[in-house]
């Protein structure tokens, strides 16, 4: 049995609501029933929910990332995804800039970058 599956709920949450430095640095879920609730909203593809084109600073993800799927978690755009490698991308279409992300990434592999010291894609 794994280490998330042996946990309560209210166990989840505590790992969940603990500092970045203090919560496991890598949680396991098998499916989506295994999540603490979080709210969201997602993403709106219309003109009016293109939130990434008032963001200031982007998230990068860097090569040290451990797939461990927090950012995921904590996005609160929803717009972080898990693609067939495994590994996770931001939708910069939908991406505000907020930094919860690279907030929260245990192994500080996510860097905010000022759009303006970016050079086109
Ligand atoms: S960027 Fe950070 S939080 Fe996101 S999956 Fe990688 S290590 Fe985890
Ligand atoms: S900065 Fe990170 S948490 Fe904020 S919207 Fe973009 S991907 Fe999501």
């Amino acid at each position: 049995m794994s280490e998330s599956e042996s946990k309560s709920e209210s166990e989840k949450w505590k790992d969940i609501n603990k500092s970045k430095e203090e919560r496991p640095k890598v949680q396991e879920y098998k499916n989506w029933k295994e999540l603490p609730p979080i709210p969201i909203s997602f993403a709106i593809d219309a003109s009016i929910g293109r939130t990434g084109d008032w963001r200031t600073f982007r998230p990068i993800i860097l090569e040290g990332c451990n797939k461990c799927g927090i950012c995921w978690m904590y996005c609160p755009e929803g717009i972080i995804k898990k693609n067939e490698e495994g590994e996770f991308e931001i939708d910069y279409v939908f991406c505000k800039g907020c930094g919860i992300c690279a907030k929260e990434c245990p192994t500080d592999n996510i860097k905010m970058v000022r759009e303006s010291d970016i050079e086109d894609d």
